[in-house]
């Protein structure tokens, strides 16, 4: 089914994205976690894709398991910039193949050792507008929005135009990066909704599980630390559990702000650690069920 229409529903659309192991690890460890989490009633599980492609078939493999054996809905991420068109069009016919019609198109980033050779689209724009015209009527595209701007783009109005491009090529709906200030959030709706940009705009939500993580989500992603974030982070630097159970309570904090403004979906990064989602979701239990997804 495509994802775009559980937004239909009228109440938020409840998501977790999980990520393949590495070159190496048994893939079986994505499935423990799928497991213990199908229980949850998300409304699509989202599968990441490796920098430079390097998950490719792992991808298509838990996606195609999420559909055809936990019965879940997939969406699969796929980076367009190292990739070569046939590469490309090679993974979308894989996922048809498994009845997989969901894609997060993304640019992607390069891999940590350096610069990929572009190989076909340098920017996600591309690829979406690609996907729809190689496959009409196959696939719900997917396209990444970013609260606080891209790190590349410093000038928020300006990565808002290249947002807006992506949905005129044909994104049927936005997740946004990590955030921990919900107010970038509010006002990035605000924005979009002012230029008119009217897809459903679901909030990506971070529980942090410890100090390390946030350093390298800043230099990554460039997300701002409100003081009351850091100062949670400070006071349980060096308690790893007691941090742990800080991060799950501001993002269930973050999650109760988002449902009662009204937002179309939240998508929690499980970061394949089924404890924290099953703690934040019961923590939320009832007002998924009962926030409208519109009508601010
Ligand atoms: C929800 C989510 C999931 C993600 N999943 C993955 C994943 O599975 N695998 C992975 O490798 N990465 C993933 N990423 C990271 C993503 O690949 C990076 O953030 C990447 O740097 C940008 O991808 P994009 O699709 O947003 O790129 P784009 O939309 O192409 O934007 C990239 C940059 O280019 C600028 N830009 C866009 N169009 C133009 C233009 N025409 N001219 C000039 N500048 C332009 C934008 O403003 C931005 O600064 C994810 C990110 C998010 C938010």
């Amino acid at each position: 089914m495509f994802i775009s229409r559980l937004f239909r529903r009228g109440t938020p659309v409840v998501s977790f994205e999980v990520f393949p192991p590495k070159a190496g690890s048994p893939v079986e460890n994505v499935y423990r976690t799928i497991e213990a989490i199908a229980d949850l009633d998300p409304g699509y599980v989202s599968v990441t894709y490796g920098a430079g492609g390097s998950s490719r078939d792992r991808t298509v493999e838990i996606a195609s398991r999420l559909r055809n054996v936990y019965g879940l809905e997939a969406l699969a991420h796929l980076t367009g910039m190292s990739h070569s068109v046939d590469e490309i069009d090679g993974v979308c016919s894989s996922l048809i193949a498994s009845g997989v019609e969901n894609i997060l198109a993304l640019r992607g980033d390069p891999p940590l050792e350096g610069s990929p050779e572009v190989r076909s689209y340098p920017y996600a724009t591309g690829l979406i507008g690609h996907i729809k015209e190689a496959f009409p009527g196959r696939f719900c595209v997917a396209a990444a929005a970013y609260p606080e701007g891209h790190v590349e783009c410093p000038d928020l109005e300006r990565d808002l135009d290249h947002l807006e491009a992506k949905v005129r090529a044909g994104a049927d709906f936005l997740i946004t990066q990590l955030f921990f200030d919900n107010e970038s959030f509010h006002r990035f709706r605000d924005r979009l909704a002012a230029r008119a940009v009217d897809v459903p705009l679901v909030a990506g939500v971070f529980p942090v599980l410890n100090a390390a993580q946030v350093q390298r989500i800043v230099t990554l992603c460039g997300a701002s630390l409100p003081p009351k974030f850091t100062r949670v982070m400070a006071r349980y630097a060096n308690h790893p559990e007691a941090l742990a159970e800080a991060g799950v309570a501001y993002a269930t904090e973050q999650i109760v702000d988002l449902l009662s403004a009204g937002v179309d979906g939240i998508h929690l990064y499980t970061m394949n650690r089924p404890e924290t989602t099953r703690r934040i979701m019961a923590n939320i239990g009832r007002l998924r069920r009962v926030a409208p997804a519109c009508g601010r």
